[in-house]
């Protein structure tokens, strides 16, 4: 949970975060978004702060209610990070092959 955490914050206001999978863009409300996986609203934040809107509300909506699909998405960012690490490992390995 704690390493969500700080991926929200680090991934505030992109909607590349996995976490968009399972919710829908308010288009009457932007600082509100739908659950997909039940009728919740959830916050992302108060309406005056468009700009720091965050994802992490949405996570503990899902830790909260959606045990399951929490598992995914924390899968799915470890596997990023993962595939982040390895392309990072990669290329300093290549560069150093270089004569
Ligand atoms: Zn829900």
């Amino acid at each position: 949970m704690k390493y969500l955490k700080i991926y929200a914050q680090r991934m505030s206001d992109k909607k590349s975060s996995p976490v968009w999978m399972y919710f829908i863009e308010k288009k009457d409300d932007p600082s509100k978004c739908q659950c997909s996986l039940c009728p919740s609203d959830v916050s992302r934040g108060k309406p005056d702060q468009l700009r720091k809107f965050s994802t992490s509300l949405m996570i503990t909506h899902l830790w909260a209610k959606h045990c399951i699909e929490y598992d995914a998405i924390e899968k799915c960012i470890e596997e990023e990070a993962n595939c982040k690490a390895a392309a990072a490992g990669t290329t300093v390995k290549a560069t150093a092959a270089v004569p």
